[in-house]
């Protein structure tokens, strides 16, 4: 079995998920008390999220890369960052490590493809919307069309991962909301909707919607176990 290395702490609410996914993975694949090898540098989110909110994206692929530098020192074999949005300085921390990593983007484009998806909503961050390294990434290399919320549902959307589900906080009336912005983007297309944000799905589940839905945690997780045991 390979060392899964993981970049966490992005929140760690989500961090927490990615521990339990990949430990159950294993748990099922292996049986009996085997539990997965993990690496995992988990950093102090408070600094990382001014910096975004600031752009300061240079300043946060030298904290990530020397973070990822740690986990590959540690024994980690191959590396998974823990959140969407920081994918954006993927190529940065990708330059200065020797070990693969697992981008969460080509994670979720197989998994939908696997499906015949064509057209996906994307729920995450405003940068993860809005900024082409990511809608880019599935379109130009995976071949799905993205559509994401109108300038007002993406402020919610975006709202409710920093000021709750960040902070552990799962409200009502936010999962309402979630699920009207789904159904809108159902209603213009969406075959599917990607929860691109680790932290979503602390607040929806396929359970409470009839559209088909791509979590970005447990897909990744699932993903880093496959590869973990390959
Ligand atoms: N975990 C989130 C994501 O997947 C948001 C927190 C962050 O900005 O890293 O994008």
């Amino acid at each position: 079995m390979k060392t899964i290395g993981l970049l966490g702490g992005m929140s760690w609410e989500s961090t927490v998920n990615y521990y339990r996914a990949i430990n159950q993975g294993v748990k099922q694949a292996l049986g009996g008390l085997h539990s997965a090898k993990i690496a995992l540098y988990s950093v102090d989110f408070d600094p990382i999220e001014k910096l975004q909110h600031e752009g300061n994206w240079d300043e946060m692929a030298k904290i990530l890369s020397e973070a990822a530098v740690g986990v590959q020192s540690a024994g980690a074999d191959f590396l998974l960052i823990c959140t969407n949005t920081m994918h954006k300085v993927a190529p940065q921390i990708e330059a200065a490590i020797d070990i693969p990593l697992l981008h969460i983007a080509d994670a979720i484009a197989q998994a939908s493809t696997q499906q015949t998806i064509q057209t996906v909503g994307l729920l995450g961050t405003a940068f993860t919307m809005e900024q082409d390294f990511y809608s880019g990434r599935l379109s130009e290399n995976h071949g799905l069309t993205v559509l994401i919320p109108n300038d007002a549902d993406r402020r919610i959307v975006h709202q409710v991962i920093y000021q709750e589900l960040c902070l552990g906080k799962v409200e009502a009336k936010s999962k309402k909301e979630y699920l009207r912005i789904m159904d809108d983007l159902a209603g213009r297309g969406a075959d599917a909707i990607i929860l691109g944000c680790t932290e979503i799905g602390m607040l929806v589940q396929q359970t409470d919607t009839d559209i088909r839905l791509f979590d970005s945690t447990t897909i990744h997780a699932e993903k880093a176990v496959d590869y973990a045991l390959k």
